[in-house]
């Protein structure tokens, strides 16, 4: 089942789009719902059984809707793993400095993004202007926790998934690396440089999540092609990681990495202009598009 968040007037809400490509209110099959993803999320058990009894809603169609990233405004910031693609990794290893890490290390490296970043498809991601000339683009698998809970194992660890999207971990690669004393928050949390969506699938309908092919185009170019097979730490253990000691809560977004061919590492480096549009897609959820506009725009 695919969800979304689209606007309706100037209010957000939840929508089921189905198999003609049109958009159902979720509050329409389902009297009662919530218009909120993540409250939905949280009363899926509840939602569920009824959605599929449910007969068909007079929808729109898809190409009309105005989609918003499928969890507008995570409740906390976007949880997000680096490196975890072997290539990637490698890709980046003439850019760490020799103090820096430099085999893949036992557990993932881990980081997050601002929930303010987040934006939705075909919203514009903003140059970084008079900041920064080093714009780049990440395809990622996003998770999306369904039921919460705090040291998860990582066997039945994907039973506390409720579905998946696509994402871009946009960075700002100087501000990233060097800037503010090796955090990567600031370089990763730039107003706009979280895309997510187009829209959440449901984990029922994606049993194995790393089995996925992965990949990104600017202009039309592909520039990532890889599968979700190739991450070095799989979803299960993501989440067995960063549960630990510290509790997932319905809603939360997971970032799971980017597979090599980023910008910065291309040969020559090759950085987003405005103007330039990014197409992150991923093989059974769908296709995440999103332009570069002015800073000032
Ligand atoms: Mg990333």
């Amino acid at each position: 089942m695919r969800l979304v968040t689209y606007l309706q007037g100037d209010r957000a809400r939840v929508g089921v789009v189905g198999a003609d490509d049109t958009v159902s209110d979720l509050d329409d099959l389902v009297p009662g719902s919530p218009s909120d993803m993540i409250s939905v999320i949280e009363a899926w058990l509840r939602i569920a059984p009824r959605l599929r009894e449910a007969a068909g809603g007079a929808g729109i169609p898809l190409d009309r809707a105005r989609l918003l990233a499928p969890i507008p405004r995570p409740r906390r910031n976007v949880l997000c793993v680096g490196w975890n693609y072997a290539e990637h990794f490698a890709e980046g290893r003439e850019f760490r400095s020799p103090a820096g890490v430099q085999e893949i290390p036992d557990h993932p490296a881990l980081f997050t993004k601002s929930p303010a970043a987040v934006i939705g498809p075909d919203a514009h991601v903003r140059h970084p202007g008079p900041h920064s000339g080093e714009l780049d683009w990440e395809v990622e698998l996003a998770v999306i926790v369904g039921r919460g809970g705090r040291d998860i194992r990582e066997k039945g660890a994907l039973e506390h998934v409720f579905g998946y999207t696509v994402g871009n971990d946009v960075s700002v690669r100087d501000v990233q690396r060097a800037r503010h004393g090796g955090q990567w928050f600031k370089g990763k949390s730039f107003d706009t440089h979280c895309p997510l969506g187009p829209w959440i699938v449901t984990a029922d309908e994606i049993p194995d999540p790393q089995v996925l092919d992965i990949s990104s185009r600017v202009n039309g170019e592909t520039m990532q092609s890889a599968t979700t097979a190739q991450m070095v730490f799989p979803v299960a253990r993501i989440i067995a990681e960063l549960s630990a000691g510290m509790a997932l809560e319905p809603g939360d977004v997971i970032l799971t990495g980017t597979p090599p061919g980023v910008g910065f590492a291309r040969k020559p480096p090759r950085f987003l202009k405005v103007g330039d549009v990014m197409e992150m897609e991923i093989g059974g959820i769908g296709v995440l598009r999103n332009a570069v506009a002015p800073y000032d725009a």
